[in-house]
């Protein structure tokens, strides 16, 4: 069995859940096993049918009024009880704050291993086992994972790495509660309150097109050019570490390995060489623009259309035309 950890919060499900159960039905088909999906939370076996209509054969509900509130003690020592009596092959979560605090502690105690922030799975054609694909070496390098003495192979993956699965509202499933045996006693901490943290930037992931920017466009304020053009083209503007890095953008823009993983329709890199870092977090983009002064700056390589020349004028002319085609 391959089990997918599908993350809700105040009862919403993380798209992430679903990209996994995507992701699980592809490999079940080399293993010709069964997916099931768990979720965690107080009165929250109604999210049940969902993950069923995009892909889940079985769903485990654990249920319990302790996990109204996302605690690591409890959700750990829940999921634990579950897989120990389950015993699936695969064990996927998504790349969240809370999967990634959550996949260590499982693998722990569960004494097997995890391969982090994984951005490809398969499963080996012989072997049967589950390939991990990840970056390693500060990104120069793809190293492929496996773990193969030891059970679930379990593995965090970034969320947008994977496609939504699409949803099919006539599919039958199995949905199965389980009450974990928990106790306020096993709290190590309490949590008293949570304090939603207002968004102010737009999130990146969900946007068609996107202007990014890098160390090349020099300052903050000359990102305000970037961001005309991307107004003009009904976009956002985001950007490469280096330009996060020097203060000119919030991390939440960031786009590549250690920042968002974007598939825009639209995606124009402007002052960014394309190191592989930061590939890793756009190259599935549909179309890509990159306007740079180097024509051998590796962006040039993946790019559908490279502009060569100095930025400033490349973007002024295009918001000039876009201005016209405007009226
Ligand atoms: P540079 O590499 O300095 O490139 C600037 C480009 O601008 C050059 O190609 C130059 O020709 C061009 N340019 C300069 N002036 C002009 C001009 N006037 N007109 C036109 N073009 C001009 N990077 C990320 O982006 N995202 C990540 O998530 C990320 N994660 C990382 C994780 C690790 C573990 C490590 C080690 C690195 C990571 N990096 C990441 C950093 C990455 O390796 C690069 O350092 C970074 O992407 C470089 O950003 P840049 O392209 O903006 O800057």
């Amino acid at each position: 069995m391959i089990m997918v950890f599908c993350e809700q919060r105040n009862g919403e499900l993380l798209n992430v859940g679903l990209e996994l159960i995507g992701k699980a039905r592809e490999l079940a088909r080399s293993l010709d096993c069964e997916v099931s999906a768990v979720v965690c939370g107080h009165n929250v076996g109604y999210i049940g049918n969902r993950l069923i209509q995009n892909g889940a054969d079985k769903v485990f509900v654990i249920e319990h009024e302790l996990l109204e509130k996302y605690t690591l003690d409890l959700y750990t020592e829940s999921l634990y009880q579950l897989i120990s009596n389950e015993k699936p092959d695969i064990l996927l979560l998504g790349a969240t704050s809370i999967g990634r605090e959550l996949g260590p502690r499982l693998a722990a105690r569960l004494k097997t291993g995890l391969t982090a922030d994984c951005t490809q799975l398969e499963i080996g054609q012989e072997t049967k086992l589950l390939l991990m694909t990840r970056p390693a070496f500060g990104g120069n390098l793809m190293a492929t994972i496996i773990c193969p003495d030891r059970r679930p192979q379990m593995a965090t993956i970034r969320p947008g790495i994977f496609p939504l699965p699409s949803m099919d509202a006539n599919r039958k499933g199995e949905t199965i509660l389980f009450n974990p045996k928990i106790t306020r006693e096993d709290l190590r901490v309490r949590v008293e309150k949570i304090v939603q943290k207002i968004r102010t930037v737009k999130d990146i992931t969900a946007e068609k097109i996107i202007v990014a920017g890098g160390r090349g466009i020099g300052s903050k304020e000359n990102f305000e050019l970037l961001e005309e053009l991307a107004e003009l083209l009904g976009g956002v503007v985001a950007g490469s570490r280096a330009a996060v890095d020097a203060g000119w953008l919030p991390k939440e823009l960031q786009v590549g390995q250690t920042g968002k993983v974007v598939k825009p329709k639209l995606y124009i890199a402007v002052g960014i060489s394309g190191a592989i870092q930061h590939v890793a977090g756009m190259q599935d983009s549909e179309y890509i623009i990159a306007i740079n002064k180097d024509p051998d700056a590796p962006i040039m390589k993946i790019a559908d259309l490279g502009i060569v020349g100095d930025w400033k004028s490349v973007v002024k002319a295009l918001i000039k035309e876009l201005r016209n085609e405007k009226g």
